[in-house]
């Protein structure tokens, strides 16, 4: 699946994300901040792993989120296991973040067959 089709699968089962022309309109899964992006193209977001790849975190979408690219960058940056082992990164912390999300995805999800 091309990142643009999964991306619009992640916002059709997002309560936040409504379909504005061709745009989608809805809030980052981390800061919660306004976030849009373009339905065809994916340009504006980005695909967010709640439980990243290098922990065993999978495709499906209860673990995959829309995130502003400076937000996922940060996370990443400061949070994923092997950078954060790097710099002493508190992994209790890491845990509570990796929780908060999880628990906002499940708050936000929409069954993917509704119609909005
Ligand atoms: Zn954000």
């Amino acid at each position: 699946m091309s990142t643009p089709d999964l991306m619009n699968e992640i916002a059709a089962t997002d309560r936040t994300f409504q379909q504005e022309g061709g745009e989608w309109v809805g809030k980052c899964l981390i800061c919660s901040g306004p976030l849009r992006f373009d339905a065809h193209t994916g340009e504006g977001a980005t695909v967010e792993h709640i439980v990243p790849r290098t922990a065993g975190g999978g495709n499906d979408l209860l673990n995959l989120g829309l995130a502003h690219p400076a937000c996922n960058w940060e996370k990443g940056r400061n949070w994923d296991r092997r950078q954060a082992r790097r710099r002493r990164a508190d992994p209790a912390k890491y845990a509570a973040l990796v929780e908060r999300l999880l628990a906002e995805r499940l708050r936000r999800w929409r069954p993917p067959s509704a119609e909005c």
